[in-house]
């Protein structure tokens, strides 16, 4: 525990900087980090404000966890997407008001504006609807998010990664910031959209600064 608790105290913040921002409410979300031999996640049923580093719950590769508390019950989305992602060293999952809207009417993100690319491709996809906690939500997860950093999830949430808890972060907050844009527009009328080599041109551009 001893050798975590940096990263411990960096998720408790960034659970509580998810709520702060506006991107989650209550104790809806959750919060995870790789580490060595499995990842550490946020546990489930204590609110956030009231969650110490120590209450941070360690998961191994397969899914067992030690210590005291259990884990979120979306755990296993998190361990299948560090499985399937060698690129991915944290990840936020948020039950974000406009994301989610979006969700619920099973709507993807398409490249309406150019920084939907943010995510890495031309579009944010939205997994198809499986109970929560379950092996078929977790599946459904990993293939909407192939060769992106951030999907929605049918009538539950958005899931965002990252390198860094920072980075899974801040594009949690981009995705709902895009998500209310696109709702504001489709709201209004329909929106056309970028084209595929334009969405091509902005993705190889982010990427050429290292980060967007
Ligand atoms: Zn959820």
């Amino acid at each position: 525990m001893n050798d975590t608790r940096a990263l411990r105290a960096r998720i408790v913040a960034t659970a509580l900087a998810m709520n702060a921002q506006g991107i989650n409410r209550g104790k809806s979300g959750n919060v995870s980090a790789r580490i060595d031999d499995g990842f550490l996640i946020t546990p489930s049923a204590l609110p956030y404000e009231e969650t110490k580093p120590r209450d941070i719950v360690a998961l191994d590769g397969t899914g067992n966890a030690t210590g005291g508390r259990k884990p979120s019950s979306e755990w296993r989305f998190h361990r299948d997407i560090y499985a399937a992602r060698a690129d991915v060293a944290a990840i936020v999952h948020a039950h974000s008001p406009f994301a989610t809207t979006l969700a619920c009417l099973e709507r993807p993100i398409p490249a309406f504006h150019y920084m939907v690319a943010v995510a890495g491709g031309g579009d944010i996809r939205c997994a198809p609807y499986a109970t929560f906690g379950t092996q078929t939500l977790s599946d459904h997860a990993v293939a909407a998010l192939d060769g992106r950093r951030a999907c929605l999830l049918a009538h539950h949430g958005m899931i965002a990664v990252g390198a860094s808890l920072g980075s899974a972060l801040a594009l949690a907050v981009e995705v709902e910031t895009l998500a209310e844009m696109y709702w504001r527009s489709i709201v209004v009328g329909e929106p056309t959209l970028l084209s595929d080599d334009e969405m091509a041109r902005v993705v190889a551009r982010f990427e050429s600064y290292g980060k967007p």
